[in-house]
């Protein structure tokens, strides 16, 4: 069965109420769901119900205690389909204050899906300058790598996911 029949038999209501929390947080569940992306990362506020529905699309669910440098300590929310990947996480970041070092670039990157070129790429320069067409940049949660072989094989995938959202 593949996306467009699973949404419309089994979760299209639990996808809805979703994306009645927000767009972004549906857009990364579904990509999760359909293994896109081995895990995914909700920094804003969530509650029950929320979680109640990412569990209905058959996610793991976790809430993950952060730390700002000199602020105040926050709740992340990961969701997963394996919880292998949710406690890889956890291992990494758990009350630990948030920070851009590469092995968080790189631990991020592979746990959230990222091409491991663009993943290299961007540790070295952050958002350098590429080809890549701005719609589809857009629709992704990694910056593309200047020559990426990767990155255009799981656009189809983005869109297809990216479409039914905005139909739904
Ligand atoms: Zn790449």
């Amino acid at each position: 069965m593949d996306v467009a029949e699973r949404c419309n038999r089994e979760i299209q209501a639990t996808i809805r109420d979703l994306k009645a929390v927000d767009f972004e947080l549906a857009y990364l569940a579904l990509l999760t769901c359909e293994g896109i992306k081995p895990l995914s990362r909700w920094e804003k506020p969530t509650d029950d119900r929320t979680l109640i529905a990412l569990r209905g699309m058959g996610l793991y669910t976790e809430r993950i205690r952060r730390k700002v440098r000199l602020g105040k300590a926050f709740d992340e929310t990961i969701f997963s389909r394996t919880c292998m990947h949710l406690e890889i996480y956890a291992a990494h970041f758990r009350d630990r204050p948030v920070d851009k070092s590469a092995e968080t670039v790189r631990v991020e990157g592979f746990l959230f899906g990222y091409p491991p070129c663009c993943v290299s790429h961007y540790v070295r320069q952050p958002y350098a300058p590429h080809e890549f067409p701005m719609q589809q940049q857009a629709i992704l949660f990694h910056w593309t790598c200047r020559g990426c072989v990767i990155t255009p094989s799981l656009i189809p995938y983005y869109e297809r996911i990216h479409r039914i959202l905005q139909a739904l």
